[in-house]
């Protein structure tokens, strides 16, 4: 297939060009897409979703009337953990408080043969990249760091729920053909360097929107010189510069990694097909005419670099620390230093750390700054204590937290944190915008690799570079904390242990899907009603959205997570965020039926209660931001009927197609002005629905007067009949039916 795609574009193939034609949905399209502009359909590999994501992924997957997804698929409980007094404690209260989502999840992931990774299990990208990523694969999951799996060859995407649905019911799911950033590693790291530090260099070089739409592959002596773990740090923030994905060839690194988590039969066939896993070779040869941007970083001479406050793209060598932060007035004393996460807690991170550990004890220091460790999963939990690392570290003070996110998702109960001190942290995650570890705005957070992390921890100063500084230790005398040594991978191996996999049980013995009556945190979906074929009419304007209208306008986040598996709650915060053109005031609109003004959610409400639909103005790129369903779904849920802007955001335009609401765009721009605070509109010509067809909107005035204008729409067949269907998944579930009888 590869020589064929090759012929087809008439050159040579870069990897992530291997991996993306050979998973198109449908062979046709080959040739006839642009880099960074076509839309393409993807059939990807396998799907993974975390537990806040899931909810409502699974939630709508259950309508779609399948037995089991069309791809493997894995559910990961990780996110909902909180990190306050140590692993045994926070995941009995974590148990405890998350029941009956835990519940639901598992019951779920039993019926339709997804795979459900246990609270405690690990993190859902350390977990992928151990058990389920494999070379030249393609992947979506339902976080922002599923390219993690890159480091074993894979392109790896995230997504929103609404694509990890398409995928699992078997749809096609659709990308802007990426663009492709080639980056040549020259060399081989040294000393105190580490994997993160490329990472964190090329943050500094790309900004956090440099990678934005495109792939990022990596290449050259200094890539295969890298631990396939390390790959996987550098693939996983790839997500920091914006990038679609990350991708590293596949290479000796990657198959040392398989055969020792117990995968040697897929190192094998890689092996076979080594020349299909890594670009033409008339790539590497001349990079800037394929890539459509180049860089190379010569690793022999990375510095670590400490990336920070509030952004993870400010980077600062380790050695220019102590003029820049005295510079900017950072905050130098550390008050606790935190390694792990989905980011760097593989075998070979913990050894580094365990080494800088060990030979601080051995010049008699200890730690200055707290010391807390997030093993990124059970398996990694194991070896780290069993080979003594988790020892070294409570010998500084180490606390060692559940596998789970905790910390680096503000999942972190920190003591005093609600007083809002400023203060300074440093960890090796991959975010530090400001909140998130701890909720506190005035916490400093620092990202570095675990070995600098360490170092600086038991130094107390964020401005204080082991390569050349000294400490003072308990005799009194300058010591220097000699350069760490890794270990890639374990000698002992991975070990025999119960990892917290849940087995799907097999067919004929599956329990019921639990989700608790009086649950506020899950709620089953209702399959939303067909077009009944008649035009709208006189369908109230519920609000005309002033100026950017984002997906966090529409469907919040923050306090409202808690509610991303109950529909009918979290539509309580539908367009709260969305500033109401006639009063420049949010959450406060006009109610036609009580002529009061009142919240957005109460209005949809009456509307919807009294029987009537409702309609949804807005500006340009409306809904632009996360892919995050839930700003579809609730539209749909409140019974607006059409949502008609300016410009929409793609990925929003079709969730909302996707759920049945009908999305129009002006054909004259000025008619925003047309419409009134208190008009009734009619939308007419369903009948003749058809894709190119302009539909007309009749504005009823309340001085009795009549305006027609015009709107396009973006509409394919298909997607016509989503629309008429009342969703797509109503469309699904009905070819399912027809092929059961
Ligand atoms: S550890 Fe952090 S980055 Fe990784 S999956 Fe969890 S929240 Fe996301």
């Amino acid at each position: 297939m590869i020589s064929e795609i090759r012929k087809n574009l008439g050159r040579p193939l870069t990897l992530s060009e291997k991996i993306l034609y050979s998973h198109l949905y449908q062979k046709f399209q080959i040739g006839a897409s642009n880099r960074g502009v076509d839309y393409v359909d993807f059939a990807p590999d396998r799907v993974a979703m975390q537990d806040a994501t899931a909810q409502m992924a699974l939630l709508q997957f259950m309508m779609a009337g399948k037995e089991h997804t069309a791809v493997p698929s894995s559910v990961h409980c990780d996110h909902l953990i909180m990190a306050k007094s140590g692993a045994a404690e926070d995941m009995k209260s974590a148990v405890f408080t998350n029941k009956e989502v835990y519940d639901f999840l598992s019951s779920v992931c039993n019926k339709y043969d997804i795979g459900f990774w246990k609270p405690g299990a690990g993190i859902i990208h350390q977990i992928i990249l151990e058990n389920y990523a494999f070379p030249g694969g393609m992947m979506i999951g339902t976080d922002s760091h599923t390219p993690n799996a890159g480091g074993l060859g894979m392109i790896a995407i995230g997504v929103g729920g609404a694509d990890a649905v398409d995928v699992m019911t078997g749809m096609a799911w659709e990308l802007k053909l990426p663009r492709l950033i080639g980056i040549k590693l020259n060399g081989r790291l040294n000393g105190w360097a580490s994997a993160k530090d490329i990472i964190l260099k090329v943050a500094g070089l790309l900004t956090v929107s440099g990678g934005t739409g495109c792939i990022v592959e990596y290449f050259g002596e200094g890539a295969e010189s890298l631990s396939c773990t390390g790959k996987a740090t550098i693939c996983n923030m790839g997500a920091e510069i914006g990038a679609t994905s990350s991708i590293f060839g596949y290479d000796n690194a990657m198959a040392k990694y398989l055969i020792a988590t117990g995968r040697s039969e897929v190192a094998e066939m890689a092996g076979k097909n080594r020349e299909h896993l890594t670009a033409d070779i008339e790539i590497s040869a001349e990079p800037t005419k394929y890539y459509d941007q180049y860089i190379e970083i010569n690793l022999s001479e990375l510095e670590p670099y400490i990336n920070g406050p509030f952004t993870p793209d400010l980077a600062t060598p380790i050695s220019k620390m102590k003029t820049v932060a005295e510079k900017n007035g950072w905050p130098v004393n550390v008050e606790v230093g935190l390694i792990g996460s989905c980011t760097n807690s593989s075998y070979e991170d913990m050894s580094r750390a365990a080494s800088v550990v060990k030979n601080a004890l051995s010049v008699k220091l200890t730690a200055k700054s707290e010391f807390k460790i997030t093993p990124g999963s059970e398996q990694i939990r194991f070896i780290a204590e069993r080979d003594g690392y988790f020892d070294l570290f409570k010998k500084i003070g180490g606390e060692v937290f559940a596998n789970a996110c905790g910390p680096c998702i503000g999942q972190w109960d920190r003591k005093g944190s609600d007083k809002n001190l400023v203060n300074t942290v440093i960890h090796s995650f991959n975010r530090n915008f400001a909140k998130r570890a701890d909720g506190n705005p005035n916490t400093y957070a620092f990202v570095a690799s675990p070995e600098i992390v360490t170092a600086i921890a038991i130094s107390g100063k964020l401005t204080f570079n082991p390569i050349t500084d000294t400490l003072l230790n308990s005799e009194g005398k300058d010591v220097k904390i000699a350069e760490p040594k890794g270990i890639e991978l374990p000698p002992q191996g991975f070990g025999n242990i119960d990892n917290g996999y849940q087995q799907p049980e097999k067919s004929g013995n599956k329990s019921d899907i639990i989700i608790a009556a009086d649950s506020d945190r899950l709620q089953s979906l209702t399959p939303f009603k067909e077009w009944d074929g008649v035009d709208f009419s006189d369908l109230p304007l519920l609000i005309k959205a002033k100026g950017k209208c984002t997906t966090d306008h529409i469907s919040m986040a923050g306090f409202w997570l808690k509610y991303r598996g109950h529909l009918e709650n979290i539509s309580n915060n539908y367009m709260i965020g969305a500033i109401n053109y006639f009063n420049d005031k949010t959450n406060l609109i006009l109610n036609q039926l009580t002529c009061q003004y009142d919240t957005v959610p109460s209005v949809a409400k009456a509307y919807k209660t009294a029987g009537n639909g409702s309609v949804v103005v807005g500006e340009e790129n409306f809904g632009e931001g996360s892919s995050r369903e839930h700003a579809a779904m609730e539209p749909r849920y409140l019974n607006v009927k059409a949502v008609i802007v300016k410009s929409f955001a793609r990925i929003h335009e079709t969730n909302l197609k996707k759920q049945g609401v009908l999305t129009l765009t002006f054909s004259n721009n000025e008619d925003y002005s047309k419409i009134l605070e208190d008009d009734k509109i009619d939308i007419v010509g369903l009948k003749e629905f058809t894709p190119g067809k302009q539909i007309t909107i009749v504005l009823n005035h309340s001085d009795g007067k009549q305006e027609n204008i015009i709107a396009k729409h973006s509409y394919n067949e298909p997607q016509i009949g989503w629309f008429k269907a009342g969703s797509a998944l109503n469309i699904i579930k009905k070819s399912n039916q027809k092929y059961d009888t």
